[in-house]
Parts: C-alpha cells; structure tokens; sequence
C-alpha cells in the first residue's frame, strides 16, 4: 500500500480537474491575447473559471482576482508593492507579520528589512495561534500593512483571521491574509473577514501545480510586479495560463462541493489516526483539534528525531513531513515547534500528517500500525529517549 499524507505540501490533481484541463494543451492552444478563433476558443472557458474563483471566496465582481504562478509569488507582490507604494515614499515604514508565517513572506519581510522596512514577527501563544490582540498591540501609524496566514501550513492552526481583519479595518491598516491551507478546508469569505489581500495556490486544493491567485479589494488594487502586457486587467502580464486557470477555476468548485465532507469525514480520519498515536507514551499535540484545519496533525514523539521516523514511514510507503516541504531537506528543527519554546529535543521529533478527501480508512489504519512499530524500533535504539531522566516534564 502507499499511503500520501503530505497534502498541506501539495495535493493529488483531481480527476474531474484534469479532465477540465486537458484540451487546452492539445487542442484549444491559443493565446487568449491572440485575434483569433484559436484564442476565442479559450475565452468563455476562462471566464468560467474565474467566475468559479470568485464564488469560492465570495470576491465581488467589482474585487480583482489576478491569476499569479504561485502562493509564493501572491505572497510576495503583496509584501513588495506595499513597499513600493507606501515604505519607499515615505508615508508608512512599518509592517506586521506573524513568526510563523510560510517563508514567501518571512524571507520577502526580511529582504524588506534590509530596505529600511520595520517588520513586527507576532508571536504565537502555546497553543501556536497568533492571538487578535497582539496585533491591536504592535499597530501603529506608520504602520501599512499586517500580514497574517489564514491556517498555519505545520500544526493546521486556525488563526482568528476575522477578528484580525476587524481591527485592520478599524485601525485603517491594510490586511494582507495567506489562505493557502485554508481554501478547501474551512469557509473562506473575503468580505466577512474584511479582508484587503487574499493568497491562495490551487495545488494545495487538488489543483495543478504552478497556478496561484492573489484576491484584491476593489479600491485596494496593488502596483502590478510584473510588467509588460495588458493580461490580468494590467495586473500581472505574461500569457495566460489557460490550461492552469481552466483547472484552478474547476478545483475551486470541487473544493467548495467537498467542504462539508473534509470538515467531517477527513476530519473523523485524522482524529482516528490521532486518538491512536496519542496512545504512544510521551507524544504530544500542540494546537487543539477545534482550533485546527480538520486534515492536519503535527504531533512529537519523543525521542524520535523526525527525519528517523520519516525515513521508517518512507520505507513502508507512507508520505509525511518534518517541515515546510521547502525545508524538508535540510535538518532543521520544525519552526512552529521552536516558535512556541518547545524544548530542542522536542522541536525536532515534530511529524506532520495531512490528509485529503481521498484519505482511505484502510490507509489511516496501515499508518497506525506502521508508526507504533517504528515508534517500538526508534525508541529503543535512541540514546536521547534512554537516558531521559525519570519525571522529566516537557513545556508542551
Ligand atoms: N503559503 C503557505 C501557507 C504554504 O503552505 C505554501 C506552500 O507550502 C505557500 C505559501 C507557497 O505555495 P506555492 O507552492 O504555491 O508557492
């Protein structure tokens, strides 16, 4: 059996989604710009798809949603322009992030920072949410921008995203969120959130890969980053991705069909495959289950370097992560776990498992059994687990 739970790195394209895609590689070709029936052809079939976009996030025809190629490239338009527009000319010189946000937008704060940009890095409290308050605390009137991600891509944490965006609102500072792992797992609706910038990236909703968006209020519309072409309303030029927005469009309508499925049924799965792993000794949780996107669990065992149980679960065909798929390969301890204050032993036993609506009850079932074996094998050739002194308590 292999078993893919990995899906908060990326998702499987599903198959109505390909289907939607596939002639636009081989048979309706055309550049979209071109004065053409090859190029016609692509027309009502992007509008379509655009239009699906827009219902998924409840955006207003008025709003601007811009196809970008990625998460990472939505995160960093919004991070740079607001630069442009308002630390460069002086009106603004400051702008808040959370410290546990993807590195799109904790490498463009710091590139930003080396510019002259003061950047705030929130913390998280013990539970690994980034609490509304704190953001009321740093704001102040230089402040242009706060950038807070919808639900965290490591522990599945659910940030208090609406009540952030009441009081950006009411402070008159644009609010930037990162919805990423959210779209396809909760109800994300731009306008009861109050929301100015909204990232989303259609492969983490089985979606294609190298498709994004960036969702802009109407009156909230951003200096383009890419310039040259008169795609996008001006917003972003390069040729279309038609194939790639046919598909993000038809994702997004899977996605919303599914969500009171991935609320209960992923989610009855993932507490399945928790309740069993919890029953480990000395195996921890950090974000609550009602505080958490319902397909994500980052849970410790200790003793266990993760990289160690990775590669026992590799071995037996199962997909999971240590970290940010971007971080995967270097051995860095997990960087939600060190933003709580987890003890070092622990911030590098962290595992995440992320399921998908195509999650089987058979797979969750293996994962178990395969985890508490390699659990039993770890544990007794680890040298940190052995020696750990009698009572000793963990800060989690
Ligand atoms: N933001 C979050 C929260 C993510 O989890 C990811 C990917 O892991 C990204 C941004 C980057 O997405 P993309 O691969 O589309 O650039």
């Amino acid at each position: 059996m292999r078993v893919y739970l990995d899906n908060n790195a990326t998702s499987i394209v599903d198959p109505h989604v390909f289907e939607a895609m596939e002639p636009f590689f081989v048979k309706k070709y055309g550049n979209p710009s071109s004065l053409h029936q090859f190029a016609s052809d692509t027309h009502k079939p992007l509008k379509e798809a655009m239009q699906k976009i827009y219902a998924g996030i409840n955006a207003k025809s008025e709003d601007s949603v811009v196809i970008t190629s990625c998460a990472t490239e939505s995160n960093n338009w919004v991070l740079k322009s607001i630069y442009f527009e308002y630390i460069l000319t002086g009106r603004k010189n400051h702008i808040i992030v959370s410290e546990v946000e993807h590195p799109s937008i904790i490498a463009t704060a710091k590139f930003l920072e080396s510019k002259g940009c003061k950047v705030t890095y929130l913390p998280i409290n013990s539970e690994g949410i980034v609490e509304a308050h704190t953001v009321r605390d740093f704001i102040t009137d230089k402040t242009a921008l706060v950038s807070i991600m919808w639900v965290n891509n490591e522990t599945g944490a659910i940030f208090p995203i609406e009540e952030i965006g009441e009081i950006c609102a009411a402070k008159g500072v644009l609010f930037h969120t990162d919805a990423v792992q959210a779209i396809g797992k909760l109800p994300v609706n731009v306008q009861k959130a109050n929301i100015d910038y909204l990232t989303m990236s259609a492969h983490k909703f089985h979606g294609p890969k190298g498709v994004g968006a960036l969702y802009m209020k109407k009156g909230k519309e951003l200096t383009p980053l890419l310039h040259g072409g008169s795609q996008m309303n001006g917003f972003r030029s390069g040729t279309l991705n038609v194939a790639g927005i046919v598909g993000m469009g038809k994702a997004m309508e899977q996605a919303i069909d599914a969500l009171d499925f991935e609320m209960s049924e992923v989610k009855e799965l993932r507490d399945r495959l928790e309740d069993a792993l919890l029953e480990i000794p000395d195996t921890f949780v950090v974000t609550p289950r009602a505080k958490r996107a319902a397909n994500t669990i980052l849970i410790s065992f200790r003793g266990i370097e993760g990289e160690a149980m990775l590669w026992d679960l590799n071995r037996a065909n199962i997909a999971a992560s240590t970290g940010s798929a971007c971080a995967s390969e270097d051995l860095e301890s997990n960087p939600v776990m060190e933003a709580i204050g987890a003890e070092a032993d622990l911030a590098h036993t962290a595992i995440r498992f992320s399921l998908s609506r195509y999650t089987t009850g058979e797979e969750i079932d293996y994962t178990i059994e395969v985890v508490k074996n390699a659990v039993d094998r770890l544990r007794a050739i680890s040298s940190s687990y052995a020696y750990a002194p009698e009572g000793h308590e963990s800060k989690l």
